[in-house]
């Protein structure tokens, strides 16, 4: 397994990674997200060997990787765009590392012909790449990254060139087809749809330090801060008596500092005798949507919310409502409303 200890990069007198400490194990897959510039690329770049470290460690196996060079490490790194030879066809762009390890054609060709029916390309094989699609494209780096069978991928930002119903679709295959490989990857990311999509465990990245690591669903659903909730698309962090009074109302204990709420954390209805318990609340602000109508209402205690009305229901500012919590929109933030790593706001 890939296991780093304190991992710090230089430039100058910048440190652009920062005391990292992070394992891979054997087929897992461990996204690094981040927003630019916090690093990700320089820590992967590291892995590679691409980069010298100004302190710290990083080992395969429990033996250091100091005196191996990139090409003796074993590890496959894709790019953003996949960096194909445009003037090779997908067989050859695919088998191009076997060929170079001296493979005999026939395994090469039968090896292909399953990598690119394992990434959903079966009969794109002699096509060249300028006739392919973005998404084509990054299926083919993927299968010619996983051709030279590394011990270890590392995955730059690996979907964020494609759109964005594109990008959904390919990260679920992504997965599966790490996942079928038995693949073991580190990705990095600034998109949590793609972090949350591809791996199992997750690492948020702040200002070249990680400053939360664990089981995707974990981290999801427990941000250690404010910024990091607000990174992982909470929309809002209420803190203080506002927090406490929200817990209150909606029945949950109030012991927080601060509580992280997802963007349909909060529901408007009608009318307190027809919607039973709720919070009372009044419309500050309606706006209809084809699914359900936004509302901004103003809860006593709290202050103002942004909230998700009923399919269908309309409103007008000044009306009095009542709001629920969704408790599973909801995070309480153990760690307080400041951000330990004391990075920019
Ligand atoms: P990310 O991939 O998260 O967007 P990078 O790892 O590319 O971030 O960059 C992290 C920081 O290091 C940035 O401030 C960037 O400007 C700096 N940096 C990256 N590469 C170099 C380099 N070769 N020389 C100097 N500074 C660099
Ligand atoms: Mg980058």
């Amino acid at each position: 397994m890939l296991d780093l200890r304190g991992v710090t990069v230089t430039f100058g007198g910048a440190t652009a990674v920062d005391r990292v400490d992070l394992s891979v194990a054997d087929g897992a897959v461990l996204a690094v997200l981040g927003p630019s510039g916090c690093g990700k690329s320089t820590l992967l770049r590291a892995v590679a060997g691409l980069e010298p470290l100004a302190a710290g460690r990083i080992a395969w196996d429990g033996a250091d990787l100091a005196g191996t060079p990139t090409h003796r490490r074993g590890f496959a790194l894709m790019f953003q765009d996949g960096q194909l030879f445009d003037h090779l066809t997908v067989a050859r762009n695919v088998g191009y590392a076997r060929r170079l390890q001296g493979v005999s054609r026939s395994v090469v060709r039968t090896e292909v012909a399953d990598l690119l029916d394992l990434v959903g390309l079966g009969g794109y094989a002699d096509r060249l790449p300028r006739t392919l699609s973005g998404g084509e494209r990054q299926r083919v780096a993927l299968a010619r990254s996983l051709a030279a069978r590394p011990r270890l991928l590392l995955l730059d930002e690996p979907l964020s060139a494609l759109d964005t119903g594109l990008r959904g679709r390919l990260a679920a295959d992504l997965r599966r087809i790490l996942v079928a490989s038995g693949t073991t990857a580190l990705l990095v990311t600034h998109d949590q749809d793609e972090a949350f999509a591809v791996a199992d465990r997750l690492a948020v990245m702040r200002d070249g330090r990680i400053v939360q690591e664990g089981a995707t669903g974990d981290v999801w659903a427990h941000p250690a801060d404010a910024d990091t909730a607000l990174f992982l698309g909470y929309g809002r962090v209420l803190e203080g008596e506002a927090a406490a009074t929200l817990l209150r109302r909606a029945g949950l204990p109030s012991t927080a500092g601060a509580v992280a709420l997802r963007p349909t954390a909060v529901w408007a209805g009608p009318d307190p005798s027809e919607g039973g318990s709720g919070i009372p609340a009044v419309v500050r602000s309606f706006r209809p949507a084809p699914d359900a109508g936004r509302l901004v209402v103003a809860v006593e205690g709290v202050g103002e919310l942004d909230a998700v009305g009923a399919p269908g229901w309309v409103t007008q500012p000044g009306r009095r409502v009542v709001v629920r919590v969704e408790r599973h929109a909801i995070a309480v933030l153990t760690g307080g409303a400041t951000n330990p790593a004391g990075g920019a706001p």
